[in-house]
């Protein structure tokens, strides 16, 4: 059996970055995969010749992008524009996002349009890690003056991070997110299954190896040192480093003994982001201008991706509408509110169905930058050797995709930094609050 360098478990696109930045550095690297196909959220499906991603998706400036460029990828698609509008108590209106929009808004009196305008000018230049310890909330009530222009911020806020949580959320690294959207986001040609077909590809040009289809059940570790990974199928992977790239609860359940290591606190202090996504192809859209939408006083979102991706074989377009789920979850609700915004922006869109997905409860995150987090994970469980974690819960203050792609590349600095480290064994208990 080889002894592998690093081996990988999941083939999301933290398990991809992570086994390109290995591979490059000369690793030899495995990927596991359970599913059997690569991409795990990112993946994208084909209906009726429309792409779907598992809910509207997009990329923002920030470190899944750099690291997809680092790795050459061609990244098709295009900016979309953000003119667009506002629901506000059932009806629709102009969204402030520029100074035409923001002179024209029926949504805010003078007062509320000249703070805006303050923010639009000043937000990109605002020192956001100030406020990494201070909750959303906290910032909002502390800083924005007028109510409206609160609840455009509670609005735009939430949809750069998908969290309903204002309490609860860090607010400096969500600002910092909106900041990165504020240059522009990218919706991807053909859907985010695009990028990840290109990962895929120059992963095994550096000639990353891959096992899809093969659920791994334990992480074998001896005397604080890990030895292998063991799939469901009887497969055994050694390799001097192992990184798991699942939720904090799958790490914690295939590693024996987690519970004295730093999986068992970083599985109880996540706190899982769920949405619900409703994605439509429309042979047309019956409203042309109604293609970007923001909820105010509900929690939704709409977006025509297709304004600025291909993303259908003949013209279709495709519309995504995204309701962000608190604790409260009900898949019949959901969909009702979804279809009522769809009513609201596009009526008469179901004789233009060409294509649909109904997603009632997805993971968006396992776990988010929150002021409940007592640590931030990883890279490595300290406790033991060779044993690292990556994906968007394994945040040091990046959002989303950017979590997990840095994620991946910490886990591979810290095993190109501590190569040549004797393989001693070392054990550090720590007090499981
Ligand atoms: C609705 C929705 C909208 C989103 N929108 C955006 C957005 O607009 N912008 C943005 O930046 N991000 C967005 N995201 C987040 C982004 O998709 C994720 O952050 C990213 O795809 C997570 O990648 P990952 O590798 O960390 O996790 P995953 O994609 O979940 O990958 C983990 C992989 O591990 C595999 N696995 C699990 N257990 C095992 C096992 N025992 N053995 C082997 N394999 C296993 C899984 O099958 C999976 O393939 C969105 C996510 C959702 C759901």
């Amino acid at each position: 059996m080889q002894l592998y360098d690093v081996a990988v478990v999941g083939g999301g696109v933290a398990g991809l970055t992570a086994a390109i930045y290995a591979a490059k550095a000369g690793k030899q690297t495995i990927v596991i995969e359970k599913q059997d196909r690569l991409g795990g959220r990112a993946m994208s499906n084909k209906k009726n010749g429309a792409y779907f991603n598992l809910g509207g998706h997009a990329l923002y400036h920030g470190d899944a992008l750099a690291s997809f460029r680092e790795f050459g990828l061609s990244l098709q698609g295009n900016k979309p524009s953000i003119d667009g509008y506002a629901i506000w108590n059932g009806k629709l209106t102009v969204l402030p996002t520029g100074v035409k929009s923001l002179v024209a808004t029926p949504l805010l009196s003078w007062k509320g349009k000249v703070e805006l305008a303050a923010w639009l000018a000043k937000f990109g230049k605002l020192d956001t890690h100030r406020y990494d310890q201070v909750s959303l909330r906290e910032w909002i009530e502390g800083n924005v003056q007028d109510p409206m222009v609160r609840n455009i911020f509670y609005a735009l806020l939430r949809t750069a991070s998908y969290v309903v949580a204002p309490d609860l959320q860090a607010a400096g690294p969500v600002l910092q997110q909106l900041k990165n959207a504020l240059q522009g986001v990218l919706y991807l040609d053909r859907g985010w299954g695009a990028a990840v077909d290109e990962l895929r590809k120059k992963a095994s040009d550096y000639g990353v190896r891959f096992i899809t289809k093969s659920k791994v059940i334990s992480i074998d570790h001896h005397n604080g040192i890990v030895q292998q990974v063991l799939c469901e199928d009887g497969t055994k992977v050694p390799a001097k480093n192992i990184i798991l790239t699942t939720s904090p609860a799958i790490a914690h359940q295939l590693v024996p003994h987690a519970e004295a290591t730093a999986l068992h606190t970083w599985k109880k202090q996540a706190i899982e982001i769920t949405a619900a996504c409703l994605d439509v192809a429309l042979r047309r859209l019956p409203k042309p201008k109604q293609q970007f939408v923001y909820g105010i006083d509900q929690t939704v979102f709409l977006s025509n991706q297709s304004r600025a991706a291909y993303l259908s074989e003949d013209g279709a377009q495709v519309v995504s509408v995204i309701k962000y789920q608190g604790k409260e979850t009900d898949p019949e609700k959901d969909l009702q509110a979804l279809e009522q915004t769809l009513d609201l922006v596009q009526p008469g869109w179901q004789d233009e169905l060409v294509a649909k997905q109904y997603l009632p409860k997805i993971t968006v995150c396992y776990d988010f930058m929150h002021t409940k987090r007592q640590e931030n994970p990883g890279p490595a469980v300290p406790e033991i050797k060779g044993l690292y974690v990556a994906g968007e819960w394994a945040s040091h203050g990046e959002l989303l995709v950017d979590a997990a792609t840095a994620s991946a590349k910490r886990a591979i600095q810290h095993i190109l930094s501590h190569e040549g480290t004797e393989r001693t064994p070392y054990y550090e208990h720590r007090d499981i609050v």
